[in-house]
């Protein structure tokens, strides 16, 4: 779980910086507009806390630039007590939530831990895209150019873990514990005559590569082409 804190207060987010990664996250600091909106368009956040107040902008315009970029990471804004139109601008440019300022650790605590549970929730619902792959959850169901693949329950759950990750290696470890669990026995040669079946079925909607082999290393979501 990795966090952005934009904030110009050094000391705040020194704080809440130590805070996070006391309680197991990963979290950066910007000081500034320009460095939060590079910091957010430039990494897979899983929440960004944004203060109001920053010294070259306004962290309310940044929530607003970022849902115009697509990105749809959720944001706490941190405002001055009571500024409650504050609340209100950042709420109407698709701020998820606020919190005032000074306040305490717990309750800044549960707000992003609600936030990221709440997005997890919603990206659970929907279907997930890469490139010009749809694949559906519901219906588990690949989706590419109107044509359809019905998917086994083990091969939805291989597919699902790449869409998640399309940019990275996903190790045999890590593929075989996610699709038996941890302490499994099975056969050496399963995932392979999966990652087989799956690259077949997938060859016949023109999906060719869709799981690469990534020599000594893994596995890894193609470029879907
Ligand atoms: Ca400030």
């Amino acid at each position: 779980m990795r966090i952005l804190i934009v904030e110009d207060e050094q000391s705040l987010a020194t704080a809440v910086a130590d805070l996070l990664s006391q309680q197991g996250y990963e979290a950066d600091v910007s000081t500034t507009y320009f460095e939060g909106m590079e910091a957010a368009l430039s990494n897979a956040y899983d929440c960004l806390l944004v203060d109001v107040m920053l010294p070259d902008g306004d962290g309310i315009e940044m929530v607003d630039e970022l849902r115009k970029a697509k990105c749809s990471t959720p944001v706490l804004v941190l405002t001055a007590r009571n500024a409650t139109s504050d609340r209100v601008r950042g709420l109407n440019v698709g701020a998820d939530d606020y919190l005032g300022k000074p306040f305490e650790w717990s309750e800044l605590l549960a707000r992003i831990k609600a936030l990221v549970r709440r997005s997890t929730m919603r990206q659970e619902a929907d279907e997930m895209v890469v490139g010009r792959a749809k694949l559906h959850r519901n219906s588990r169901t690949l989706e590419v150019d109107n044509r359809m693949l019905e998917l086994s329950s083990k091969e939805f759950m291989l597919l699902e873990y790449f869409f998640r990750h399309p940019k990275q290696v996903l190790t045999r470890e890590q593929l075989v514990s996610h699709l038996w669990g941890p302490d499994t026995d099975v056969a050496d040669n399963a995932l392979d005559t999966y990652i087989y079946f799956l690259r077949k079925k997938c060859g016949r909607i023109g999906l060719k590569q869709i799981i690469k082999t990534i020599r000594g290393q893994g596995y890894m979501l193609g470029p879907m082409v």
